[in-house]
């Protein structure tokens, strides 16, 4: 194990890019100090085992691992096996189940009919024009009704997004919401990307395995702002908390939006049949309920235990101190963001800013990934070229 003062580089942040780049680093024989403020890696991706049902709960809400890069693949494949999930989606929506995303199974029970994959576009097509829409989108709602017409969009779309932001989509940007397509299939995959699953061994195994080399020392409970000043000087630093935390907040906050996570046992082996169900109706106050032990349905002991860990998830406005899960992106935090990025820029030349709070972006787990690949590689050849 590398002790501090050998240290060649320091990564501040366990999750998945933090772990990603002090894997890279420690393959190509850098010494690497990995230091993490809570008590264990794996970031929002943590998961914890729920004794009686034996499901493994995702802490920070549902993580599917999917991508279709497959140098992405490759790497975290060298440190877990897949179980082969392929995440569906179902929508509840008044008192009836749908399949998600939008497609032929959901269009087909909604307007009752039975179009071919033939039918769909003209159907569609005749939806929007029907919608007596402006001639550009001035909102996410009027963008969201020029993709799928407005009966869709009442049904699926409108309160399921006020919930999520707590706005009307008539307040919220268009650009929010850049394409919609409606499959002429009944393919209910949720992702497109063909290579996904949840890691076999669980989310914790696979960042110990990142986290499992000779190079790498992990420090968890250790706050890297507050232990800068002891730490030894001149050593890069690639940092994952939130960029104007990394500045002491001197523009004011970023802007977040929360999740509060309702979690029961019920005492049944099968509560709703599926891993995710959206809420998508305004008299429903939550958005989703997650039933962990469908993750994972090679686990036949579990599946079959007479009890089933669910949780229910309701969108919350952040206030300083509440986790922060999805940026709000709009002109004022854009703003913001890049009077942050020139300070860190200015004031931090040896500090490598990065991940979903680093850069301020929603970033799904094998995005993150590539980009630290790329990060940690871009460094390494600085460093052979000096
Ligand atoms: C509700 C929700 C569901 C999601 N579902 C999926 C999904 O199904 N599939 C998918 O691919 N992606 C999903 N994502 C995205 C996924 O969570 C992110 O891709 C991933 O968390 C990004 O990893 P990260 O390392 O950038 O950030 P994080 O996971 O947030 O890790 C950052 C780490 O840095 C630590 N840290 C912060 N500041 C300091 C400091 N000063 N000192 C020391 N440590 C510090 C934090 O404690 C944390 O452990 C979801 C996101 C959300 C919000």
């Amino acid at each position: 194990m590398t002790q501090v003062s050998e240290t060649d580089a320091i990564v501040a942040g366990a999750g998945v890019w933090g772990c990603t780049v002090a894997r890279t680093l420690a393959d190509a024989g850098l010494r690497v100090l990995v230091l993490e403020r809570r008590s264990a890696p794996g970031g929002n991706c943590r998961c914890r085992r729920d004794p009686e049902s034996g499901a493994e709960v995702h802490v920070y809400g549902s993580h599917i691992f999917h991508t279709s890069d497959p140098k992405t693949w490759a790497f975290v494949n060298r440190f877990t096996a897949f179980n082969g999930y392929q995440h569906k989606v179902l929508a509840r929506h008044a008192g009836r189940t749908y399949f998600m995303p939008l497609g032929l199974a959901l269009v087909n029970a909604f307007f009752g009919k039975e179009l071919a994959p033939a039918e769909v576009p003209a159907f569609i097509a005749a939806e929007t024009a029907s919608a007596g829409l402006p001639g550009t989108p001035r909102n996410f709602e009027e963008q969201a009704v020029s993709f799928v017409g407005r009966r869709i969009y009442e049904a699926f779309i409108k309160n399921y997004t006020a919930k999520q932001w707590g706005r009307d989509p008539k307040e919220l940007d268009a650009s929010i919401i850049r394409r919609l397509p409606v499959r002429a299939s009944y393919d209910v995959n949720y992702f497109s990307d063909v290579l996904q699953g949840i890691p076999r061994w669980g989310y914790n195994a696979l960042f110990d395995e990142m986290l499992s080399h000779p190079n790498i020392d992990l420090r968890t409970g250790v706050d890297f702002l507050k232990e800068r000043p002891k730490l030894p000087a001149g050593k890069h630093v690639f940092y994952s908390g939130p960029v104007d935390e990394l500045l002491g907040w001197r523009f004011g906050p970023l802007p977040w939006r929360t999740l509060r996570f309702e979690l029961e046992n019920a005492p049944v082996a099968d509560w709703q049949g599926t891993s995710v169900v959206n809420y998508v109706d305004a008299d429903v106050p939550y958005t989703r309920i997650h039933e962990f032990k469908h993750f994972h349905p090679e686990d036949a002991e579990t599946m079959a235990r007479p009890c089933t860990t669910i949780c229910r998830e309701y969108p919350a406005t952040w206030k300083p101190g509440d986790e922060p899960y999805y940026p709000v992106n709009d002109a004022a935090s854009a703003a913001l963001l890049g009077e942050y990025r020139a300070a860190a820029a200015r004031e931090f030349p040896d500090v490598t800013v990065g991940g979903r709070l680093g850069g301020y972006r929603y970033l799904d787990m094998d995005k993150s990934m590539t980009d630290a690949i790329a990060t940690a590689e871009a460094f390494l050849k600085k460093l052979r070229n000096a």
